[in-house]
């Protein structure tokens, strides 16, 4: 299984999926057949993996697709990486993303960007674009992102997978390299809600490194169609504007596919959510700004020292190992925090939050779950954005809502939409409210 997966990831080289492969994966691959041998049962026994590159996974290199951690190895294993491999998966590689998760192409990488598989031309979404097309391109079968704003599930859209991100605290972020610690979440990519379902029994649950971490025993079962009847869905009002025809008629597809399930769908409001990108960025950026410091080169990663003094030597290797967007979202985190500006922009941006969080719970009184399209649009052309910042965030505009509340979501592969003679996927986003995470492999194998 690891040579055939190996000579997978070699002949999809071009997708520039992969920043680096796992040493280590054959060795791995010995101690499961080991331990199989012996009479042990393992969930995902043999199974081949893939993670995003911002997850420590000892021995490897951790670059976060920056260039100021090129050389940075994991001295340990995240969580999740350490429960997968007593699951008996074996890790093969680490996926490309966004310099430091922050973006929504996966163009912003010191390793170059990569390209989506149903057109080359495209973009896979991001910051977990390669995760992403690992499973869309059949590399492995499952995968790991993180999802700060729709990371996982933005890029699930854009290459046809279904892609989690769960409730926050449900998994354990210990090993994650933070972005946005208030909204990091981990959650997986797969092709059907089964092996979703498979992964997140063995990712989730209480971590006692991670203080945010929730006590909540994952069960979870991909539904089956009985499942739906009765189900009490609600239709995003705010998100039914400035969809593409694809993303529309699919949108109607799935609702009706629902209706002829059994369930109700209604349209609900939530208003709040037109302030949602600007209240994310002014949360995300400050904390970013505040969880990058510690790359100052003396520490972590790579130092620029031509001879200089400490704040020089500080200076130039952060402004030789960050990238642009990094370092205008650092700028602007840090202008936001900064007395007489946080009240304007910080402060109330955590009002918004509070408010949002509200928002959903009152509608979560009236219906079991929501529904939004995952992106306006399928995924959009390689350079059609990275040259403009805001039309880049506002790409987020049906996900980001989602971390501000905490809640779980994912995005299910449900149709296409034909753009220049190109098939293109289409995703649909269903939100729950916390910790029934459960609900949405429930409803995603019954819409299989
Ligand atoms: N696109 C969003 C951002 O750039 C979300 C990224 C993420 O979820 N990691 O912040």
């Amino acid at each position: 299984l690891l040579s055939d997966t190996l000579a997978r990831l070699d002949a999809a080289q071009n997708l520039n999926a992969l920043i680096s492969l796992n040493e280590g994966a054959a060795q791995q691959a010995d101690a499961v057949q080991a331990r199989v041998l012996a009479g042990e049962t393992l969930p995902l026994a043999g199974v081949p993996i893939i993670v995003k590159d911002n997850i420590n996974v000892r021995g490897t290199r951790t670059t976060c697709g920056s260039r100021i951690l090129a050389h940075y190895t994991s001295p340990y294993d995240a969580t999740v990486a350490r429960r997968l491999m007593q699951a008996g998966a074996v890790i093969v590689g680490k996926a490309n993303m966004d310099e430091f998760a922050m973006g929504s192409s996966t163009e912003s990488s010191a390793n170059g960007p990569t390209l989506n598989p149903w057109d080359t031309a495209r973009v896979p979404g991001g910051s977990s674009g390669g995760s992403a097309v690992a499973v869309a391109a059949q590399l492995t079968p499952v995968s790991l992102g993180s999802d700060t704003g729709g990371s996982v599930r933005q890029p699930a859209a854009f290459t046809g997978v279904y892609g989690l991100k769960p409730t926050y605290g449900r998994v354990s972020r210990f090993g994650l390299v933070a972005y946005a610690s208030s909204l990091d979440q981990i959650g997986p990519f797969a092709r059907s809600a089964e092996d979703l379902a498979l992964i997140m029994n063995v990712i989730a649950g209480h971590d006692p490194q991670d203080a945010t971490s929730l006590h909540a025993p994952p069960e979870f079962v991909a539904g089956t169609p009985d499942d739906l009847r009765g189900l009490r869905v609600g239709v995003i009002r705010e998100s039914l504007e400035g969809n593409t025809a694809g993303v529309e008629s699919t949108l109607n597809t799935t609702l009706d596919a629902l209706r002829g399930a059994g369930a109700s769908v209604q349209e609900v409001s939530i208003a709040s959510l037109r302030h949602a990108i600007a209240a994310y960025y002014l949360i995300a950026m400050p904390e970013a700004s505040s969880n990058l410091a510690r790359y100052d080169g003396m520490t972590y990663g790579d130092r620029n020292t031509p001879g200089a003094d400490v704040n020089t030597s500080m200076t130039l290797t952060r402004e030789h190992g960050f990238g642009r967007e990094v370092q205008r979202r650092i700028l602007i985190g840090t202008y936001a925090l900064s007395s007489g500006y946080y009240d304007a922009y910080y402060s109330k941006a955590m009002k918004i939050r509070g408010l949002i969080a509200q928002e959903f719970a009152r509608a979560f009184a009236d219906f079991d779950v929501l529904v939004t399209p995952t992106s306006p649009f399928p995924a959009f052309r390689r350079g059609e954005k990275s040259s403009d910042p805001l039309a880049m965030y506002a790409a987020d505009v049906d996900t980001v809502a989602i971390n501000l509340a905490g809640l779980p979501a994912l995005s299910v592969p449900a149709g296409f939409e034909t753009i220049d003679g190109v098939r293109l996927p289409v995703g649909i986003q269903f939100i729950a409210p916390t910790l029934k995470d459960e609900l949405l492999l429930t409803l995603a194998g019954g819409l299989e």
